[in-house]
């Protein structure tokens, strides 16, 4: 079902009042982690006024430690919504659990399903069972096919919304974070209808690689970019190499107007 030969034109999916995929192109900023409702206001309001029209930040986060900080929960969904409302923006967010299926839907315009549940075959179906849009980022170590085979579980449960996510796989190389896959973007888009996002921040893990990282999506046929930016970048809790502050994020939104398509 997400296979071209299927449907042969792109699929262009509303995240509450942003189109994705076709001729449109998408900003999606935030900070990794929900951590205060200030916090979020002050970052949305950057990211915004720089062209992200759909904001993004964590409630439920998946960390590497059990000590670090696992995120403020239903209580960050509900400033999530509270700040996309005020700022005018849509929003997203991780599920990481079907219990928090209803919450996610109610407070956010749309699920994002994380590397580490790329193959969770169970919240995949659960969230196939509705028509919530569908940000599937790939798992760390997943091949395409796995990648296209997940999203099919989605659309296969009855969900059409499904926008398909590279950030970065594991390779052999240390310097980054994690090697961004840019075959997979370009490859995907062939064998695929399913709108592309790239993540430059995840897939590189290095504050002045987002940058470059980004143009290369846009140039390889990105329906979209999800970037991490923080009003104040080393104090973030999470994340904190990779975050952009509002004014690298609103100079590389400037530099990247002149190559994306309508937005
Ligand atoms: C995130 O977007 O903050 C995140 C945890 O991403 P990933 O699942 O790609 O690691
Ligand atoms: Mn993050």
């Amino acid at each position: 079902l997400v296979s071209r030969e299927i449907y042969p034109h792109d699929t262009v999916i509303d995240v509450g009042n942003t189109p994705v995929g076709g001729d449109r192109f998408a900003i999606m900023a935030g900070p990794c982690a929900i951590e205060s409702y200030d916090q979020l206001l002050e970052t949305a309001k950057q990211v915004k006024a720089a062209g992200a029209t759909v904001l993004r930040g964590g409630a439920f986060k998946p960390r590497t430690s059990p000590y670090s900080f696992q995120g403020l929960g239903v209580e960050g969904l509900k400033i999530m919504e509270q700040v996309g409302k005020e700022v005018g923006m849509d929003t997203i967010t991780e599920i990481m659990d079907v219990n928090d299926l209803d919450d996610v839907a109610r407070y956010t315009s749309a699920f994002q399903i994380g590397a580490r549940n790329m193959q969770n075959y169970t919240l995949l179906k659960a969230v196939g069972e509705t028509k919530h849009p569908v940000l599937l980022k790939r798992g760390l170590s997943a091949t395409i096919e796995e990648l296209l085979l997940a999203a099919e579980y989605i659309v296969a449960t009855g969900n059409p919304n499904v926008m398909i996510c590279e950030r970065g796989i594991r390779t052999f190389e240390t310097a980054t974070r994690n090697t961004l896959d840019l075959n997979a973007v370009a490859f995907i888009k062939e064998k695929s209808h399913l709108p592309v996002i790239v993540d430059p921040s995840h897939g590189t893990g290095v504050r002045t690689l987002v940058g470059p990282m980004a143009k290369a999506g846009v140039a390889c046929g990105a329906d979209g970019l999800i970037i991490e930016s923080h009003r104040n970048p080393r104090e973030s809790v999470s994340d904190a190499a990779q975050a952009l502050s509002a004014d690298d994020f609103s100079q590389l939104m400037q530099q990247l107007i002149p190559f994306i398509k309508a937005s």
